[in-house]
This record gives C-alpha cells, sequence and structure tokens, in this order.
C-alpha cells in the first residue's frame, strides 16, 4: 500500500471488482466491498492491490456514481475516528472552528460542518453529518418516541440535500449528529442513521446507535459497496437505538447546563478565580433530581473542582445575599495552604457574579440550600 493512500481510519476495506475501461483512466465498473477490519487483501484476481487501485483513484476522479460511492466509506469511517479523537482531545462537545477545519484524508480536507444542516463534503456523495444549531436543548427535536426529529432543508422535499439524507436512509449510512450546546459549541454523536422520512411533516426521523453498529453492519452489508446490503437483521435494535437516543437527550441537557453556567461566570469559579475550564464544574444549587431543581443557569454556579466537592458536602454555604458562610469546625481546623486559602480564606467573601443579572443564582434557591447548611451544622452552632 502506497503511504498516501493508507486509509486513516482503523477499518480498512477490500475491494473487488475490474474497471470495464482499465488503462483509459476511466474505469467504471462497480466496485464491492468484500471485508473490512484485517481482511485487507490484494485483489489477486486481477493482480491489484488497495494501492495500484488508488493509484488510478486518483489518477481519475471524475468517476461514475458507484465508485463515488465506494470512495464515501473510508472517509465516512475516517470521519467517525476523527471525531472520537477530538473528543478524547477536548472533551465532549466540540468548538465550530474545529469542525469546520475538520482533517485531511488523502491530501483533501475533509469538514465536518457546512453554512446548512445537511452536510455533505464536495469529495462524498451522501451527506455526513447533521447539524442543528437554531434550537436549544429545551426547544429541540426530541419526541415522546425517542427518535430525533430532523428538519428538512427548507419545504422542497427534493431539495439535493433532503434527497441525500432519504439516501442514506434506504442505504442504512451511518452519519455523525452535530447539536449546538451553546453559541459554536458542538455535541458530537455518532453514528446517527435515518430511521424515517415524513414529508408532510417536512422531518426526517433519526436515531442514535452504539459505535460498534458501524462494524456490524459493515459485516451484515458484506458485498455491497456501502451498507445498502444490510437487510435489518437487528434483533433488538428499535429498544437499544431508542435507549442510546433518550441518553444522548439526557447528555445534550447536562451539557447545555454546564455550559450555560461557565458562559455566564466567564469560565472562572465563582468563589476562587481558578479559570482551568477543565478543572471547572456547574454545579447545582437546589440538586439535580429534586422538585424545582431545573437546569437553568439561576440554579447554577460555576465552582472549581474543589469547591464544587466542599459546597456538595456543606463544608459552607452561600446566603441569598451571596456571602460565603463556611462551618465552623472548618474555620478551627489547621492545616496547610489549601485550607488556610481555599475554605477558610472564602469565609464572609462574596461570590463573584455573572454580569448579567439573569444569570445570577436565584436568592430563593441559595436560601434553600443554606437553610440544608444550617441543619447540617452541629445543633449548638445553629
Ligand atoms: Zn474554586
Amino acid at each position: 500500500m502506497c503511504a498516501c493512500c493508507r486509509p486513516t481510519c482503523s477499518s480498512l476495506l477490500s475491494l473487488e471488482g475490474s474497471p470495464s475501461a482499465v488503462g483509459s483512466g476511466r474505469p467504471v465498473k462497480t466496485f464491492n466491498l468484500v471485508g473490512y477490519g484485517t481482511d485487507l487483501r490484494p485483489d489477486l484476481q486481477l493482480g491489484r492491490t488497495w494501492g495500484s487501485y488508488h493509484q488510478r483513484y486518483h489518477a481519475s476522479w471524475t468517476i461514475g456514481a458507484a465508485m463515488t460511492l465506494v470512495a464515501d466509506l473510508p472517509i465516512r469511517l475516517a470521519a467517525f475516528q476523527w471525531l472520537k479523537s477530538q473528543v478524547l482531545a477536548h472533551g465532549d462537545t466540540l468548538p465550530r472552528v474545529l469542525l469546520e477545519q475538520g482533517f485531511l484524508f488523502e491530501g483533501e480536507q475533509i469538514r465536518l460542518v457546512g453554512p446548512q444542516g445537511i452536510f455533505k463534503p464536495r469529495l462524498m456523495q451522501l451527506p455526513l453529518s447533521i447539524t442543528t444549531t437554531s434550537s436549544g436543548p429545551y426547544d429541540d427535536s426530541f419526541h415522546g418516541d425517542n427518535l430525533l426529529h430532523y428538519r428538512y432543508r427548507g419545504t422542497d422535499a427534493n431539495h439535493r440535500d433532503n434527497v441525500g439524507l432519504r439516501e442514506a436512509m434506504r442505504r442504512h449510512v451511518p452519519l455523525a449528529y452535530l447539536h449546538a450546546i451553546v453559541r459554536a459549541r458542538y455535541l458530537a454523536v455518532w453514528p446517527v442513521f435515518i430511521v424515517g422520512d415524513d414529508p408532510a411533516a417536512l422531518t426526517f426521523a433519526v436515531a442514535v446507535d452504539a459505535a460498534s453498529e458501524v462494524d456490524r453492519r459493515l459485516r451484515v452489508a458484506h458485498g455491497a459497496a456501502d451498507f445498502s446490503g444490510f437487510d435489518g437483521d437487528d434483533a433488538g435494535g428499535d429498544a437499544r437505538r431508542a435507549y442510546i437516543t433518550a441518553t444522548v437527550q439526557v447528555r445534550l441537557h447536562q451539557h447545555a447546563f454546564r455550559e450555560r453556567v461557565l458562559r455566564a461566570y466567564q469560565e472562572r469559579c465563582a468563589l476562587c478565580q481558578l479559570r482551568h475550564e477543565e478543572l471547572l464544574d456547574a454545579a447545582h444549587i437546589l440538586p439535580d433530581g429534586e422538585p424545582d431543581s431545573e437546569p437553568v443557569v439561576p440554579n447554577g454556579i460555576a465552582l472549581c473542582k474543589l469547591h464544587h466537592a466542599a459546597f456538595d458536602r456543606y463544608f459552607f454555604g452561600i446566603r441569598p445575599d451571596y456571602t460565603i458562610e463556611v462551618k465552623e469546625e472548618i474555620l478551627r481546623e489547621h492545616d496547610g495552604p489549601m485550607l488556610c486559602h481555599g475554605l477558610q480564606g472564602i469565609h464572609n467573601q462574596r461570590i463573584i457574579l455573572p454580569r448579567n443579572p439573569g444569570t445570577r443564582p436565584d436568592p430563593a434557591f441559595l436560601e434553600r440550600r443554606y437553610q440544608r447548611f444550617r441543619q447540617d451544622m452541629p445543633g449548638e452552632l445553629r
């Protein structure tokens, strides 16, 4: 395999078939996927290897549609692999600039997003990603059926982007779903599959699935240039997808709460001003899951890991006037600089508030939380 043709994804593909016009520079025969993973092998029948195939491939990019579909699959798998590496490097939410930049695939830049919600890189025949940017997580498109309802582009069911998604549905092609948590930051989810088309409502139904499902479909679709050979042999698949899609909805809400709270506090701890985002949390004032505990910014406060843990364990309380009150027994302790500066030093200080009054902690929430702090104290100190 020549270095320039080595697929960058973990799964390698082997192909069989013979171009009907070998030597003409314009091969047109359909190539079939015959295996993946460690199954890569030279095409002995033709005495060609993946590399030599790619030399022709590079020589004549203007090729038939079938061949282009073959080209889609390695790019799609490489995109998923790239997303995985970016999430490992940057966390669950990715900045738009990163998705716009994308990655290099055999010398070509592959972006993950475009100006429209349905995005197909120039080198691909079918869409690679769908993006939700306009709706917030509490106005998103998840319905009671545990499916994402993704709106058509415009109102023309036959717009090329809508046709592309319909074709992705027909061929069981996996896509990436990018949901804007806050402006220019996206939760990336993959693989997702288009599982329904509702022209009357101008929407597609989308289900999230397990990453391993892509590999399984490749095996099931043995012999096809994409996933069109997938025959739906997927016992329990609907229940699995419903469960995974529901968990994605929960993740969306959790990430949205975190991102919005941290932005309100300009990515710093409200107590010690630590600015390392990776060490910051969005703490709930009224614990998550309690009645009246809404995942809204006034029920949150940006705290570093230490202060979040100390807040949750009632080492200190915050009065409705935003003054911090440290527990008596903590104030009496003698220990190193972390206790001295990190805990005792914040006693009677005011927390740093967001500039926008509408995002400041709700005094009513603080009062309820503060009363629990008082109850947690030994009787004589209440
Ligand atoms: Zn802190």
